[in-house]
C-alpha cells in the first residue's frame, strides 16, 4: 500500500492508522485540510475488500469534506475517518470505544460523526473516549443530520429543475433514487410531497418496503435504477457509481444526489457534460448534514441552521452559471469556487488576539 504517492493523497495533512488486537478495530483517520477549522466528518464503517480500498475511499472523502465545508462557508476543515469491518456483525462496543481512544488520539485535528454503517448511538459510545465527536444532540430526529442532508439535495435538485427545464416545481417530474436509506427516504418524502413520480431501488428490502407504503414510491430493480428514463436520477447509496460502463446508460437529463464522491473519475465529469447530463455535484448538495452538525455544535436555532442550508441553492445556481460559461464540468468549477475560498482564506491576516 503507498500513500504519498497514492492518487487521491493530494497533500492530506495527516494520515493515521490504528491496529488494536484487544477490540479487533482496524481504523484510518484522515484530515485533508484545517485551513478553515478541524477536520469534521463522518466516520464510515464498511467491509472493505482491501485495505487500499479502505485507504482510497478515507482519502477522497477527507479530500471531499474540505470543498464541502469550504462551499458552505463553515469554519470546518475536511476530515474523515473508516473502521473496516461489517457494521451489521463486527460492530460492538469494545470497538467503538477503541475508536474513541483513536479519535482523542489527533488532540481535536479531526471531530467524528454520524456516516454509512455508523449511527448517532454509536456516536454516544465513541463519545464516552472523547470530547471530539459530533451529532449527539438530542433534535426531532435524535442528532441525525441526514433530514438536513436530504432537504439539501432537494433544494439542489430544485435549483437544476429551473436551470434545465425552466421549472418551478416538482409536478409532473419523475426521480429515479438508487438507496432509500437515512436520506433517500427523507428525500423522496420531499419529492412526493412536491408532486414528483418517484421510482426507487434499495438492496435492503426493510428500507424499500418502508418508501413504498409511507411514500408511494414505485419499485424498481436495482440493476435498472440508474438506467430508468426519468427527469432525474438521485444517486443515495455508495460512491463511484458515475462511471465509464454506468454513464453511457443514464437516459436522466440531470443528477442529483446524496451519496459522496459519486464520480469514480475526474475524467466522468466532463463525460457527463459532453453527453449534455447537468451533475450537481455532491460535495455541494449533500453539505446539509455538515451545516446541521455545525449548528448542534454552536447551538444555534433551527432558522439560522435551515437559512444556512438554502444557500445551496445560490452557490449551485453560481456553479451551473459558470460551468456554462467555461464549458466546464460543473465538478472542476465547484472544485475552483472551493479552492478559490480557501485561498482568500490562507491570505487573511491572522485574527489579533484581545490587548487589555
Ligand atoms: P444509509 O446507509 O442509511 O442508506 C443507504 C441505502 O442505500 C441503504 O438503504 C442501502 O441498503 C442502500 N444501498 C446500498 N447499496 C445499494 C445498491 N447497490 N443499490 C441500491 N441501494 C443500495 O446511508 P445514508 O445516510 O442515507 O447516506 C447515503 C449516501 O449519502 C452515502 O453515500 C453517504 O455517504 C452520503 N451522505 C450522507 C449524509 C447523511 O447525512 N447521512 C451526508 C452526506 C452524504
Amino acid at each position: 500500500m503507498s500513500v504519498f504517492s497514492a492518487p487521491a493523497f493530494d497533500q492530506h495533512e495527516l494520515v493515521s492508522f490504528c491496529s488494536d488486537s484487544d477490540s479487533g478495530l482496524r481504523a484510518i483517520i484522515a484530515v485533508h485540510n484545517t485551513t478553515l477549522g478541524p477536520g469534521v466528518g463522518g466516520c464510515r464503517m464498511y467491509p472493505y475488500a482491501s485495505d487500499d480500498d479502505a485507504l482510497r475511499d478515507v482519502l477522497r472523502l477527507s479530500r471531499g469534506m474540505t470543498y464541502k465545508s469550504a462551499l458552505a462557508g463553515l469554519p470546518l476543515g475536511g476530515g474523515k475517518s473508516v473502521i473496516i469491518g461489517n457494521p451489521r456483525t463486527e460492530k460492538n462496543r469494545e470497538l467503538l470505544l477503541a475508536m474513541g481512544d483513536f479519535v482523542n488520539s489527533q488532540s481535536g485535528r479531526y471531530v467524528a460523526a454520524e456516516d454509512s454503517g455508523t449511527g448517532v448511538a454509536d456516536m454516544k459510545v465513541i463519545g464516552e473516549r472523547t470530547q471530539w465527536v459530533s451529532g449527539l444532540e438530542d433534535n426531532e430526529f435524535g442528532g441525525d443530520p441526514s433530514p438536513s442532508t436530504a432537504w439539501g439535495v432537494y433544494l439542489g435538485m430544485r435549483t437544476a429543475i429551473r436551470h434545465r427545464l425552466g421549472a418551478d416545481n416538482f409536478k409532473g417530474l419523475k426521480v429515479a433514487i438508487q438507496g432509500l436509506g437515512h436520506v433517500g427516504y427523507y428525500l423522496a418524502r420531499h419529492l412526493r410531497a412536491d408532486g414528483a413520480t418517484v421510482y426507487g431501488a434499495d438492496v435492503n428490502a426493510d428500507n424499500l418496503q418502508r418508501a413504498v407504503n409511507e411514500l408511494g414510491v414505485i419499485v424498481v430493480d436495482v440493476q435498472d435504477i440508474l438506467q430508468r428514463e426519468v427527469d432525474i436520477v438521485a444517486p443515495c447509496a455508495m460512491g463511484a457509481i458515475l462511471n465509464e460502463q454506468s454513464i453511457p446508460q443514464l437516459r436522466a437529463g440531470i443528477v442529483c444526489g446524496a451519496a459522496n464522491n459519486q464520480l469514480a473519475t475526474p475524467q466522468d465529469g466532463d463525460h457527463l457534460r459532453d453527453l449534455g447530463i447537468l451533475y450537481c455535484p455532491d460535495f455541494l448538495v449533500n453539505a446539509g448534514g455538515i451545516i446541521d452538525v455545525h449548528h448542534q455544535r454552536a447551538g444555534s436555532a433551527e432558522a439560522s441552521k435551515r437559512e444556512h442550508i438554502a444557500r445551496i441553492e445560490g452557490s449551485l445556481a453560481e456553479v451551473l452559471r459558470r460551468a456554462d460559461e467555461c464549458h466546464s464540468s460543473t465538478e472542476s468549477i465547484a472544485e475552483q469556487l472551493a479552492e478559490e475560498y480557501l485561498a482568500q482564506k490562507r491570505a487573511e491576516p491572522p485574527a489579533l488576539a484581545a490587548v487589555s
